[in-house]
């Protein structure tokens, strides 16, 4: 986010000056208290400057890009996640497509017993076993999905810059967050909790920007 030529030069007398009071900033650019404040209170929720009572107002000597950094290594994944859409390995094909247009989600996971990840099925998956010419009646997602242990995944305390950073990097549209657990059989395993995609991101996103 830009700041506005009169907000630059209040955070440039305060860096000069401060601490400095609101009243003596709005006399140094002959305005007064009032027309100030919105910049002020502004310049404060946004972390540049640190208002301290009957001391005034101090620089707080972080860049708008390191604030901006903090947040997004703050926010977590379980904050915005969203619901898993999830199907058995011997659901079909067909079954599938429709899972995916009745849930409108890209990415369906697929979980055994106990809600243990077994794998991944995307958009492509389905469009490639539908150009295979299989009977897609018939054709399980068992066998077209993406199979543990190919399978990335996040947890809902990991930040999301870094779940973000692996979506980007493994070029995947989302990953099943996931918390270890056991199996009916005893077996450790991974149960799907949670979906993080692009959505997520882009909506985290918007309300940043919105907010500040
Ligand atoms: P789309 O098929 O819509 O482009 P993706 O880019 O997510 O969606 O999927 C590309 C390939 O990566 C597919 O074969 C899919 O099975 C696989 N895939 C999707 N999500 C994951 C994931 N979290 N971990 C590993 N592989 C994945």
């Amino acid at each position: 986010m830009e700041l506005t030529p009169r907000q630059e030069i209040i955070l440039g007398i305060v860096k000069r000056e401060g601490p400095i009071t609101g009243d003596r900033i709005a006399e140094r650019l002959s305005l007064n208290k009032a027309t100030l404040r919105p910049d002020l209170t502004l310049l404060t929720m946004m972390g540049l400057l640190e208002a301290r009572p009957r001391v005034g107002y101090i620089y707080s000597g972080k860049s708008l890009d390191q604030l901006i950094n903090r947040r997004l290594h703050q926010v977590r994944v379980g904050e915005v996640q969203s619901v898993p859409v999830v199907v058995a390995e011997n659901t079909v094909v067909y079954d599938a497509v429709v899972t995916m247009f009745l849930e409108d989600v890209g990415t369906l996971f697929v979980v055994g017993q106990g809600g243990l990840l077994e794998g991944v099925v995307s958009r492509k998956d389905l469009l490639k076993a539908a150009l295979g010419g299989h009977d897609l009646h018939r054709l399980p997602v068992g066998v077209i999905m993406t199979r543990m242990p190919n399978v990335f995944t996040t947890t809902p305390e990991e930040s999301v810059w870094a779940a973000a950073k692996r979506i980007v990097t493994h070029e995947v549209d989302a990953l099943p967050v996931v918390q270890p657990a056991t199996g009916p059989d005893g077996a450790g395993g991974l149960k799907v909790t949670g979906r993080f995609s692009k959505t997520n991101i882009a909506r985290l996103f918007v309300e940043l920007g919105e907010r500040a």
